[in-house]
C-alpha cells in the first residue's frame, strides 16, 4: 500500500503563516517537512472558486504541486454559524470583501448576530493531500459560539470571538496556542491524517 508519509518533504498550499505555524507545530513529532509557497519562492495560488472546503483543497494542493513538484497538502477552513445558514463558510476569508482583514471580518459577523440569541457555530478544517495521482481528505471540526466582543491576541481569523465548548469561558485567542492545537478543527483533522498514516 502506499505510504503517504514516505514522502516527507511537503509543500503547504497557504500564504497564510498562522496556518502554517500551527501545521507545522502539530507536526513537529513526525517525519514530515512542511514548506511554504514563500520558501519555495512560489508567489501565486490561483483563487479559490469552488463551492465545498474539498473543492477549494482540492484547487490548492494542485496548484502547489504543480508549481513546486512536490507532494502538497492543502488546509481550507472556515466557520459555520448556524443561524447564517452555514456562512461565512468557504467565504470566511473574505466574508467583508476581497481583501478584508480579521477585524473587519469580525465586525460584520457581529452585526449580522446583533440581537441572535442563538449563537452556535463551528469552524471546519479540510485538509487535502495531493502527489499528483491522487487526492486524500480528512476532516476536523469544533463547536462552540460566537461571543458578543472579541477577547484575546493569540492565533487568527475569528479566533477572538469563538468560545469552543470544550472550553468555556474563554475565547481560542485567550488560550495559550498550544492548548489551541489540541481542540481546534485543525488539530482534528491533522490527528485523523496521521492515523490514517499510522494504518497504512
Ligand atoms: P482559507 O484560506 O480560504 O482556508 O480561509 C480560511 C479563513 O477561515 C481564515 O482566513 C479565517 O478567517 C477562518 N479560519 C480558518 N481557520 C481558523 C482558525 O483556526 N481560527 C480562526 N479563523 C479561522
Amino acid at each position: 500500500m502506499r505510504r503517504i508519509e514516505d514522502l516527507h518533504r511537503w509543500v503547504l498550499a497557504s500564504h497564510n503563516i498562522h496556518k502554517a505555524q500551527e501545521l507545522r507545530s502539530m507536526l513537529s513529532l513526525r517525519r514530515i517537512e512542511l514548506l511554504t509557497l514563500a520558501q519555495l519562492n512560489i508567489v501565486k495560488i490561483p483563487a479559490e472558486t469552488g463551492n465545498t472546503f474539498r473543492e477549494n483543497a482540492l484547487i490548492k494542493a494542485q496548484a502547489a504541486h504543480s508549481a513546486s513538484n512536490l507532494p502538497a497538502l492543502a488546509d481550507d477552513s472556515g466557520l459555520q454559524v448556524e443561524v447564517l445558514d452555514g456562512l461565512p463558510g468557504v467565504h470566511s476569508a473574505r466574508f467583508a470583501g476581497p481583501n478584508a482583514t480579521d477585524e473587519e471580518n469580525i465586525l460584520l459577523l457581529l452585526k449580522r448576530l446583533t440581537n441572535q440569541v442563538d449563537r452556535s457555530a463551528s469552524f471546519v478544517c479540510v485538509l487535502c493531500f495531493w502527489d499528483g495521482k491522487h487526492a486524500t481528505y480528512w476532516e476536523g471540526k469544533v463547536e462552540g459560539q460566537i461571543l458578543e466582543t472579541p477577547r484575546g491576541h493569540h492565533g487568527f481569523g475569528y479566533d477572538p470571538v469563538f468560545e469552543a465548548k470544550e472550553i468555556p469561558g474563554q475565547s481560542l485567542a485567550e488560550l495559550d496556542p498550544s492548548t489551541k492545537n489540541k481542540i481546534s478543527h485543525r488539530a482534528a483533522a491533522v490527528q485523523s491524517m496521521l492515523a490514517s498514516l499510522d494504518s497504512v
